[in-house]
């Protein structure tokens, strides 16, 4: 019972209380990384899969008014819209922002020449170092490349993730890198999550924000947030967001929490 008086299923009071007053703003906004939040980290990115009860949650919030939903990933757009089996209305965006698809048609990456030449040497350069490391997997974005090392013996990791720095920085110039759990990730173009937010804010008009994720990156999504806004960090690590939990499971809490308290909001109750 004493549990119970400040966690609501695996929701701290804080946080609880924070959603109770996010749920009453004017255009909620509320964005959501997908792997490790959503969907339960896997080994294969194509086998990975949103919680049902979260994607309920998620069908539940954007039907209601003044109240949108983005999924914001690292993710290619394409393979976003794949597994996140995410209901009509919801907004994606991809490859950290550098891809959208925010209802009005897709925004897809205009790559310069220049640009398209470093991606063309950049997967020349991931090829032979996933040759080298044969556990570890590549997988292809529009705008680069990631190599992914979950599963493998940690020094095998990150004797793969050192290869891959040091041959393409070796041999791709305008190549900007970030490392994730698990993957070490280089794109031809300069996007953040922050800059992402930023933009979900100004199209949706936003009054307040909730974002929650699990990765690195995602601290340049908590960063763009303002006061009134809600950031949530999942699982463990270092982070600027001021609420955590634990795993996806609690994340469904959460949504399922904010939807039902928006929609009471909504009804005047
Ligand atoms: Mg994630």
């Amino acid at each position: 019972m004493t549990q119970q008086a400040h966690v609501f299923d695996g929701v701290p009071g804080p946080l609880l209380e924070a959603l109770r007053s996010l749920a009453r703003t004017a255009q909620l906004t509320v964005a959501l990384d997908f792997d490790g939040v959503l969907a339960p980290l896997v080994d294969r990115p194509n086998d990975a899969r949103s919680d049902p009860r979260s994607l309920q949650a998620i069908s539940d919030l954007v039907l209601l008014s003044g109240t949108t939903v983005a999924l914001v990933s690292g993710r290619s757009l394409e393979s976003l819209r794949a597994v996140s089996g995410s209901p009509d209305g919801v907004l994606l965006i991809g490859s950290h922002g550098a891809e959208y698809d925010l209802g009005e048609g897709r925004a897809g990456i205009a790559l310069t020449a220049e640009e398209k030449r470093a991606l063309t040497e950049l997967e020349r350069a991931i090829t032979s170092v996933a040759s080298r490391h044969p556990e570890s997997r590549v997988e292809s974005k529009p705008a680069g490349i990631a190599l992914h090392t979950r599963g493998m013996d940690p020094d095998a990791a990150s004797a793969t993730q050192r290869d891959a720095s040091h041959t393409v920085g070796a041999s791709v110039l305008g190549v900007t890198q970030r490392a994730g759990k698990d993957v070490v990730e280089f794109s031809v173009v300069t996007a953040t999550k922050g800059e992402a937010m930023q933009r979900l804010r100004l199209h949706t008009t936003a009054t307040a924000m909730l974002y929650a994720g699990d990765d690195v990156t995602d601290e340049d999504a908590f960063a763009a947030l303002e006061p009134g806004d809600v950031s949530v960090k999942v699982g463990a690590g270092a982070t600027a967001a001021l609420h955590r939990l634990h795993g996806t499971a609690e994340v469904a809490q959460m949504l399922r929490v904010l939807a039902s308290d928006r929609r009471n909001h909504l009804l005047g109750a």
